[in-house]
């Protein structure tokens, strides 16, 4: 069949299933059935697609249809313009935590420094961060093996060397100290939040989402426990819910943080807050 009928279809199905991104899925998933980009998608449309291209576009497209994030299905996401493998193990990166990526690298002189992501993941942040620091060192933590190696093969693929990727339950298998800017995009949804229970959500592994006392549990872990761990002057950097802002800054204040303040996500949520430590 034609490639531009075959795409029509899946994406009135997708529309169907009530996909939000419907024909974006369909375009996105064909182009990783040929291996090309969706430009040449656009200009090859009245191609043909072999039967075997059909059935495998066929299979993704109905377990899409049945909720299965696009970025599963290929194994792939693009986060700061790094295209970044993908899995079941860890959350796919999203836009929104483009704005943690801005806020740190906005703290972080040019020249050289120490750098710490905690919950790294498929490495997203530490890598997009390391990707612009050329001159500084990184370590990325994640309590999931298979997240670790993931982001292994990302530093890899991407050919970024300035990143040490480890396992590791928060800050309790790291033995350094110092770090001039500590990030992290901690779980901090509610168990109850009726966010769980939508899209691509439902697919994500809820020890990555999910934290105690309404999601606020591990953000408050690194706001106390942070401060061992920075260099005097360093910064902690936190994403967090749109409505969590307000007892994050307090926690920071609290553990005696100062310069405290917040950054809004692209929809002018509260997503990002951070405060700076400095040894007495
Ligand atoms: N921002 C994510 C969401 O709303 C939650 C990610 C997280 O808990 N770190 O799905």
């Amino acid at each position: 069949m034609r490639l531009d009928m075959l795409l029509a279809q899946a994406a009135s199905r997708l529309a169907d299933a009530g996909s939000p991104s419907a024909r974006l899925d369909a375009e996105v998933l064909l182009c990783h059935v040929l291996g090309v980009d969706r430009t040449w998608l656009y200009t090859w449309g009245d191609r043909n697609a072999d039967t075997s291209e059909q059935a495998r576009f066929e299979a993704l497209v109905a377990a899409r249809a049945a909720g299965h994030p696009v970025a599963y299905l290929t194994g792939e996401r693009e986060f700061w313009g790094l295209p970044l493998f993908t899995g079941p193990s860890t959350l796919i990166p999203r836009p929104d935590t483009e704005t943690l990526v801005e806020a740190a690298l906005a703290r972080m002189p040019a020249r050289a420094g120490r750098l710490l992501d905690l919950g790294t993941g498929t490495g997203a942040v530490a890598l997009a961060l390391a990707s612009e620091r050329s001159g500084w060192r990184a370590v990325g933590i994640d309590l999931n093996p298979e997240a670790v190696s993931l982001a292994i093969r990302n530093a890899e693929r991407l050919g970024i060397d300035n990143v040490d990727f480890r396992v590791g339950d928060w800050f309790a298998a790291l033995e350094e100290s110092d770090f001039d800017v500590i990030v992290a995009n901690p779980p901090y949804l509610a168990d109850d939040d009726p966010h769980l229970d939508r899209g691509d959500v439902r697919f994500e592994p809820r020890g990555a989402l999910v934290a105690r006392e309404r999601g606020l549990s591990d953000l408050y872990h690194l706001v106390d426990a942070s401060r061992e761990r920075l260099a005097s002057g360093g910064w902690l950097l936190l994403e967090h819910g749109a409505d969590q802002g307000g007892a994050v800054r307090e926690a920071l204040h609290a553990s005696g943080y100062q310069d405290v303040t917040c950054e809004r996500d692209l929809s002018g949520h509260e997503r990002v807050s951070l405060g700076r430590w400095t040894k007495a």
